[in-house]
C-alpha cells in the first residue's frame, strides 16, 4: 500500500474547491468583498481559458502574508473554530484553500498595494509556494490574475474548452446575484478576445455601485419590467430578518429561472425547503407558473454554517423550522391578497405539512383546526416543466439583453433607479453595430 505525497493529495483536494470557472471567480470575489472592495472588476480573456483576473480596490495583502496566501488552510479569517460561531465573523472565507487550489490549477500570480506598503507583484508555484516577488505600480487593491486555469487538467480543461461559453454565463450570472447582494458595490465583467473574427473588448456588465438598497440595484439588473408585478415580503422569524420580493399570482414566469436567495449579503444557492414552501404555496394561487423571487436572509453569522458543501453555495440556516413556520402565513397573506378569479385558491398553511411542521393559523381565519390539507396543485399547463426547469434562463437572458443598445431593449427603467452601465467598446470600433454587439453576444 502506498502513501500519497502531500503534492498529490494537494491536487486531489483541490479538484473539489476550484470545479469550474464560475466557483473559481466565485473565491475570488469573495476574497475581495472580504477585503471591503468597493469595485470589483472581472476580466476574461478567451472566456477566462487564457487569462481570468479579480480586480479590486479592497485593502490589499500585507507583506507579512506573501508567503502564506496560496499555501494550504492558510486565512486571515479566522484562528480558532470558535470563531466561526461569533456574532461578528461576517466572512464566507475562512477555510483558506481557493487561493491555494487555483495556484495546483494554472499560473498564480497576484499584484497587490495595502495602504501602509508599496506595490508588489507575487508569483506562485503549483504547490501555492511564493516563487518571485517584484516591486510594480498600483492603486491600493489587489489583482489575482490566473493563467491557463485547468491547464494541468487534461478532461477538466478539455471539458471546459467544450462549455467556454456556459461557463461564461454562468459567471455572468453569478455576478450578476452578487451586483443584486451587494448594491454599495461597483461590478463589472470585461469579456477579451484576442484572436479570431470577433477579437477585441466588450464589457458584458456594469454596476453603478450607487443603489441605496439591493431592491434598487435588483431593479438596475434584471429590469423594471421584470420586477413590476411583484409583491414585498418582510418578516422577522427568531435570528432571521427576511426582506424578498415575490411575484403576484397574476404574475408568474413560465420557468423557474429567476429565484435568488441571499444569506447576509451572499448568493446561496436556494435553501431547499425554503424554496419547496415559496413554490408551493404559489401553486396554489397560480399552478400554471413559477414566482419570481429574491429574498434576503438576515441573521448574526452564528446562525448560518457555510461549510455544508465545499463551494460553500448551500448553507445550512440554524433554526430553518421556526422560519418556514412563519414564513407560511405571511407568503399566504401576501399572495391571497392578489388572488385572482378563476385561479384555484387553497386554504392557508397547508405546505408547511409537507415540512412535518404544523401550519399555524395565524391570517387564515379559520376555527383553530388545521384544515384538511389538501396537496397543492400541480401546474397543469404542458407549457410548464416541473422536472426540467430551465433553471438559469432568465439570468442568460439578461446577460444578453444588456448587449443590446438602449433604444431596442425590451424593458424600460424608471428614471430613479440607477442603471446598469453597459457600454460596449470595439477597439478600433468605438460604435458598433447591432448586428456585430448581437454577434459578441453570442460569442458569449
Ligand atoms: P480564505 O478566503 O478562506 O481565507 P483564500 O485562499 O481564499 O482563503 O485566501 C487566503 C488569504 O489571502 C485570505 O485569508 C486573505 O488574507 C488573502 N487574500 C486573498 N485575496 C485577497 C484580496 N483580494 N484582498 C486582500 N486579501 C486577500
Ligand atoms: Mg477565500
Amino acid at each position: 500500500m502506498n502513501r500519497l505525497s502531500n503534492t498529490v493529495v494537494h491536487e486531489i483536494c483541490t479538484n473539489q474547491v476550484v470545479v469550474t470557472l464560475q466557483a473559481c471567480v466565485k473565491e475570488l470575489v469573495e476574497n475581495s468583498l472580504d477585503a471591503k472592495a468597493t469595485r470589483i472588476e472581472v476580466r476574461l480573456r478567451d472566456s477566462g481559458a487564457e487569462l481570468l483576473e479579480v480586480v479590486d480596490d479592497g485593502c490589499g495583502i500585507a507583506a507579512e502574508d506573501f508567503e502564506k496566501v496560496a499555501s494550504r488552510h492558510a486565512t486571515s479569517k479566522i484562528r480558532q473554530y470558535n470563531d466561526l460561531s461569533s456574532g461578528d465573523f461576517s466572512t464566507f472565507g475562512f477555510r483558506g484553500e481557493a487561493l491555494s487550489a487555483i495556484s495546483a490549477m494554472g499560473d498564480l500570480t497576484i499584484a497587490t498595494k495595502t495602504k501602509a506598503s508599496a506595490a508588489s507583484l507575487l508569483c506562485y508555484d503549483r504547490y501555492g509556494k511564493l516563487a518571485s516577488t517584484s516591486p510594480i505600480a498600483r492603486e491600493v487593491g489587489t489583482t489575482v490574475s490566473v493563467r491557463e486555469l485547468f491547464k494541468r487538467l487534461p478532461v477538466r480543461h478539455k471539458e471546459f474548452m467544450r462549455n467556454a461559453k456556459s461557463q461564461v454565463s454562468a459567471t455572468l450570472r453569478l455576478i450578476q446575484s452578487y451586483a443584486i447582494a451587494q448594491p454599495q458595490v461597483r461590478f463589472s465583467v470585461i469579456a477579451e478576445k484576442l484572436r479570431g473574427p470577433s477579437a477585441g473588448k466588450a464589457t458584458l456588465l456594469c454596476t453603478s455601485g450607487t443603489a441605496s438598497d439591493w431592491h434598487q440595484a435588483a431593479a438596475a439588473v434584471l429590469g423594471d419590467a421584470a420586477l413590476s408585478k411583484t409583491q414585498k415580503l418582510n418578516i422577522s422569524a427568531g435570528p432571521w430578518q427576511v426582506e424578498g420580493l415575490i411575484s403576484s399570482p397574476v404574475a408568474g414566469r413560465r420557468s423557474r429561472d429567476a429565484q435568488l436567495f441571499f444569506v447576509n449579503g451572499r448568493p446561496i444557492d436556494a435553501p431547499k425547503r425554503v424554496a419547496k414552501l415559496i413554490n408551493d404555496t404559489y401553486h396554489q394561487y397560480n399552478s400554471r407558473a413559477w414566482p419570481l423571487v429574491i429574498l434576503s436572509f438576515t441573521a448574526p453569522q452564528g446562525m448560518v454554517d457555510v461549510n455544508v458543501t465545499p463551494d460553500k453555495k448551500q448553507v445550512f440556516l440554524h433554526e430553518e423550522e421556526q422560519l418556514l413556520t412563519e414564513l407560511q402565513p405571511a407568503l399566504t397573506e401576501l399572495l391571497g391578497i392578489s388572488e385572482v378569479h378563476g385561479v384555484h385558491s387553497g386554504p392557508s398553511g397547508p405546505v408547511l405539512s409537507h415540512f412535518g411542521i404544523r401550519p399555524s393559523n395565524a391570517g387564515s381565519g379559520d376555527d383553530g383546526q388545521a384544515p384538511n390539507t389538501p396537496e397543492p396543485v400541480r401546474p397543469q399547463s404542458p407549457m410548464v416543466s416541473r422536472e426540467t426547469p430551465e433553471k438559469s434562463q432568465f439570468f442568460g437572458e439578461m446577460a444578453m439583453r444588456t448587449l443590446v443598445p438602449d433604444s431596442q431593449s425590451s424593458t424600460s427603467t424608471a428614471d430613479d433607479v440607477p442603471q446598469m452601465h453597459v457600454v460596449e467598446m470595439h477597439e478600433g470600433s468605438q460604435d458598433a453595430s447591432p448586428e456585430r454587439r448581437r454577434g459578441h453576444a453570442a460569442d458569449g
